[in-house]
């Protein structure tokens, strides 16, 4: 047989993840990415000895990377280098009272004690059904792939109904646990990084909060994008040829095939095979040729976006942990500014986070390396919203939040700033709407109603990434690379 070709659209986790499988099976593969460096979201930028990531901050359900690593025949403990944060997050409420979500249980009794009395025992009963909704929602839901109908709708999947609690909104569900608003907020705000309200999110989701405490969340040495250089270097020792700065303007189909693609400066590359890790609903809108899926990707559910502020800063604040996260009182009202309304909440929760916390050499000596992220709804249909100004009301947030935590000098220290609105993200990686996470993981786009990474007409093209399946985030980008490539390679195998 011979060696089948296989272009590969965009460089992010999920793209070189299927690249290196594919590959290490016998594929000839050519990753085209747009930008003049991989990752995709999973970014960096340096500046006067500041490291940033510009993406994702967070490792979290390290058991996927040991996973997916592995089967790439890698180690990732041993690749990343990783530490465990512990605690993971430093949480500030709006009357300044405080927890720091630690594994050490004692410590949380403690805590947990002192915001509502007799609430620990609601913790621990909140964590069994974490762990009951992690265990199950990993093996049926995120390492599945649903290649037709009849593998998702069976009888084994029936009582999933009863056990993930998917019909149960999240935070309704909280009351079962705690009274205090604050802590059904302290394990419910995870929910954005599905791009949902947790008064929308199914309650499936505490899955989320049990696995950060259960599992950790990590930090590898240099930073996340490190996990983006051990990818490359899966990929490239298995022949992955990779070229940047080479943006695919459109994919050629003809028939029931899609024969190659045409890159924006007018150069054709043909190939057996094309899998799409650019944003899916981009791929369909911008790359195909217009049907009616592309209209109805667009008016799916997306993800909110972000502002992110990256901050060179010229002294340390000691004070400040790896992970801060400001909860806002009014937290039904933030998320409905940011997911009904699509813009910036007046008293908007937000997160910051200092790497050289965790890794000194993330910034020179003697100063500080900050990154601030401010959740905002994504760009809307007819583009109205004023992003400059909501980028300098997001700053002013991050300036007032620190008050609390008796950081008042903080603008006057700032060396240099970079920011990025959802304006930034379109363009940098051609997310649609701007939209951080992709498609959301509302009830009607998870599992086998999320766009299937195969395409319905074209079945030499399939889709690998976070708006595919199983969704969003750097461990389920890797699955998604696997499932993606497991896929091509039965076709493959079938078509001789
Ligand atoms: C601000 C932020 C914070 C996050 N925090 C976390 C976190 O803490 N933990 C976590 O696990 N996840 C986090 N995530 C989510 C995670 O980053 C993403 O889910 C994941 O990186 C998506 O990977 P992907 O495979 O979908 O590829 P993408 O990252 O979408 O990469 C696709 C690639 O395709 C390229 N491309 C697009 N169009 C073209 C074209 N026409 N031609 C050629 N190339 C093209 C793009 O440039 C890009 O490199 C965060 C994301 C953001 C934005």
């Amino acid at each position: 047989m011979k060696t089948p070709s296989i272009i590969v659209i965009g460089a992010g986790v999920g793209g070189i993840a299927a690249a290196a499988r594919l590959a290490q099976h016998g594929s000839h593969v050519t990753v085209l990415e747009k930008n003049s460096q991989a990752g995709g979201r999973c970014d960096h930028i340096s500046r006067d000895g500041h490291h940033f990531d510009t993406g994702p901050t967070l490792l979290v359900m390290p058991l996927l990377y040991d996973a997916e690593f592995a089967k790439l025949g890698a180690s990732a403990r041993e690749m990343l280098q990783l530490q465990r944060v512990d605690p993971t997050y430093h949480l500030v409420f709006d009357d300044g009272s405080q927890l720091a979500l630690t594994s050490d249980l004692n410590s949380m009794r403690e805590q947990l004690e002192s915001i509502e009395p007799k609430s620990y025992l609601g913790f621990l009963r909140y964590l069994e059904e974490g762990h009951r909704h992690y265990h199950l929602g990993v093996d049926r839901l995120v390492n599945r792939d649903f290649r037709k109908a009849t593998d998702f709708f069976t009888l084994a999947n029936l009582p999933l109904l009863f056990q993930l609690k998917p019909l149960v909104g999240h935070y309704r569900n909280m009351s079962a646990y705690f009274d205090d608003p604050r802590l059904k907020s302290a394990f419910t705000f995870q929910d954005v990084y599905m791009g949902l309200s947790p008064f929308e999110a199914p309650a499936t989701f505490s899955m989320m909060p049990y696995t950060e405490l259960a599992h950790g969340v990590w930090y590898p040495k240099g930073g996340m994008h490190r996990v983006v250089e051990a990818l490359m270097e899966i990929a490239s020792t298995a022949g992955v040829e990779f070229v940047y700065e080479a943006t695919v303007e459109r994919i050629d189909v003809s028939g029931e095939k899609a024969r190659g693609v045409v890159l924006a400066d007018g150069r054709r590359l043909d190939a057996d095979v094309i899998l799409a890790n650019a944003d899916l609903p981009y791929v369909y809108r911008d790359l195909l040729p217009q049907d009616a899926m592309a209209d109805r990707l667009e008016n799916k559910r997306f993800s909110c976006s972000v502002v992110s502020f990256f901050w060179g800063v010229d002294k340390t604040y000691e004070t400040l942990n790896p992970h801060t996260l400001f909860l806002a009182d009014d937290y039904r009202e933030n998320f409905k500014s940011i997911i009904d309304d699509l813009t910036i909440p007046e008293n908007p929760s937000l997160y910051i986070h200092a790497p050289a916390r965790l890794d000194p050499s993330m910034a020179p000596a003697g100063e500080d390396t900050l990154i601030a992220i401010v959740p905002v709804g994504h760009v809307s249909k007819n583009g109205e919203q004023d992003w400059a100004s909501i980028r300098d009301e997001a700053r002013g947030h991050v300036f007032r939040r620190l008050k609390t935590l008796g950081i008042t000098d903080l603008e006057a220290h700032i060396k240099f700033e970079v920011n990025f609105t959802p304006l930034s993200w379109r363009k940098r990686y051609n997310l649609m709407k701007g939209s951080t996470h992709g498609l959301c993981h509302n009830l009607t786009q998870l599992g086998y109603f999320r766009p299937s990474n195969r395409h319905a007409r074209y079945h030499n093209l399939y889709f690998v990434g976070a708006s595919t399946r199983p969704g969003t985030g750097i461990p389920t980008a890797l699955v998604s690379g696997r499932l993606a490539a497991e896929r091509i390679m039965d076709d493959l195998e079938v078509l001789g």
